[in-house]
């Protein structure tokens, strides 16, 4: 989509800009990782945005802002460049377009809540705002278990307007399962969990295409024909969901199949209060393998000669969970596919994120980059990112160099201040020290210290144009971050 060829352009209503008291241009709501700042002594952003509303074409735009501004003298094609600054920061959306014919009217209204939260966290132009669902609806995604994790993660993913979901599960319902298996009643109580997940899934959305299979998952081979779905192909799927835990060796066959079939994936669990997710796709970051080595090198446990990790993280016959802790792993990962699929937020995989409940305030975050010696992916090609990626690299730079502070060039973006509705995952750590590295809540399988790496959903980067630079009139603040004593430290940038 070209910016002159929108119909309407209009400031998404998610984004509405304000003004600040001295004079500023807020826009992008006042989430952490989305709201940017512009400087306008001239006053002429304010315009622009002001003319944004839906009721008038590009051009209209730009003669708008030069009618009420004559004294400025703007030059059309540098108005029309802070439309595609505000475009391209995803600020903006065509009120226009028409919606896309493959959404029935019925879908609109089913989704449209979900619709607006997207368009909320997209942070790139789309040529219609229902672009997203459609990916949704297209999509194919393999689920393996559908216990307590992998039955919240279908659960949200057939809510949220997933096409075609396929899913994986050996076991039979008890009655131990219904304090956190919350697709299951009583009455499922001796049924395959997969009958009755079928049952509950196809219930809640009939315009959706669950489907599913009792059977246990015993090797790679298993995966790998799962996954080709009898197309005989590399995959069949857009995206494997990984939500069993058995065998344990269960992760490193999703991470060999999947890096095969060059199918992105997302593995999500718990162990005790630690809820986590990672998120993969082959060539573009770091493995699961990569991850798992990273960690355990920078972990240190204290171990005696001899021990091995389960000393500090001892295995029960039992499992530790409830509704809470499985439905946030759930939750975290269908979050993980709708990011996979739609590319909102922007962040690149290779990474695992997720809360510890002992500490709100210290969110989980495992980065790093693609290790070379890795026995998994270290032959791998690495592709193309795409467009629009943000790497962990590029935004840990962004948030260690101040690249995107005053006297950037163009309508850049920046990060908002704290306070106020934080996203929580981006949002900087709590005062005091971090917790050291390799305590025994740091041992889980998935698990992730806190003085990790943040994640990549910190500063936006400035989008390019010198256009708006030019005229001195609206550029990049930086606003103030949080007070510095409040920050944990920042890692050095991954090369
Ligand atoms: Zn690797």
């Amino acid at each position: 989509m070209t910016v002159p060829a929108m119909r309407r352009p209009r400031v998404k209503p998610e984004h509405r800009a304000y003004r600040t008291v001295d004079g500023h241009v807020r826009i992008g709501s006042v989430v952490h990782g989305i709201g940017a700042e512009v400087r306008d002594p001239d006053g002429w952003v304010w315009t622009l945005v002001e003319a944004m509303d839906g009721t008038r074409g590009t051009a209209d735009v730009v003669a708008e802002v030069s009618r009420r501004h004559p004294h400025l003298a703007l030059p059309g094609p540098d108005i029309l460049q802070a439309i595609t600054d505000l475009t391209t920061a995803g600020y903006v959306e065509d009120a226009g377009a028409a919606p896309p014919a493959e959404l029935s009217e019925r879908e609109r209204e089913r989704y449209g809540r979900g619709m607006t939260l997207l368009r909320w966290m997209d942070l790139g132009p789309r040529s219609s705002v229902w672009e997203p669902q459609v990916r949704l609806r297209r999509a194919r995604v393999l689920l393996i278990g559908v216990g307590g994790t992998g039955g919240a993660a279908a659960r949200d993913l057939v809510a949220s307007g997933v096409g075609r979901l396929h899913c994986v599960e050996p076991d039979v319902v008890e009655l131990s399962n219904l304090n956190r298996q919350t697709l299951f009643r009583e009455c499922d109580i001796g049924t395959p969990k997969i009958d009755a997940a079928l049952t509950a899934l196809r219930a809640l959305n009939s315009d959706a295409t669950v489907t599913g299979v009792r059977r246990e998952v015993r090797g790679p081979a298993d995966l790998e024909g799962l996954l080709a779905g009898g197309s005989g192909g590399a995959s069949s799927y857009d995206v494997l969901l990984l939500a069993a835990d058995r065998p344990a060796v269960i992760r490193g066959w999703a991470n060999e199949v999947c890096l095969a079939s060059g199918t992105p994936w997302a593995e999500a669990g718990y162990r005790g209060p630690l809820v986590n997710v990672g998120v993969f796709a082959p060539g573009r970051g770091a493995c699961w393998e990569c991850l798992r080595l990273s960690e355990a090198e920078r972990r240190d446990l204290r171990l005696a000669p001899g021990q091995d990790e389960d000393v500090a993280s001892p295995r029960m016959p039992w499992n530790p969970v409830n509704a809470v802790t499985a439905g946030l792993s759930g939750s975290l990962l269908a979050h993980a596919a709708l990011m996979l699929l739609c590319g909102i937020p922007r962040i690149a995989p290779g990474y695992r994120f997720g809360l510890n409940l002992m500490l709100p305030a210290d969110p989980l975050m495992q980065r790093t980059p693609r290790r070379p010696d890795c026995p998994a992916c270290g032959t791998q090609p690495t592709e193309e990112r795409g467009a629009g990626d943000r790497t962990g690299a590029e935004v840990t730079r962004a948030a260690a160099d101040g690249s995107v502070a005053a006297g950037a060039p163009g309508l850049g973006v920046a990060p908002r201040p704290a306070g106020g509705c934080e996203a929580v995952l981006g949002a900087p750590g709590p005062g005091g020290a971090p917790r050291s590295a390799g305590g025994p809540e740091a041992v889980a399988d998935g698990s992730v210290a806190a003085d990790a790496p943040e994640p990549g959903v910190g500063p936006r980067s400035e989008v390019g144009s010198e256009a708006v630079d030019r005229r001195q009139s609206a550029h990049l603040r930086r606003p103030a971050g949080p007070p510095s004593s409040s920050r944990l430290p920042r890692p050095p940038a991954p090369a």
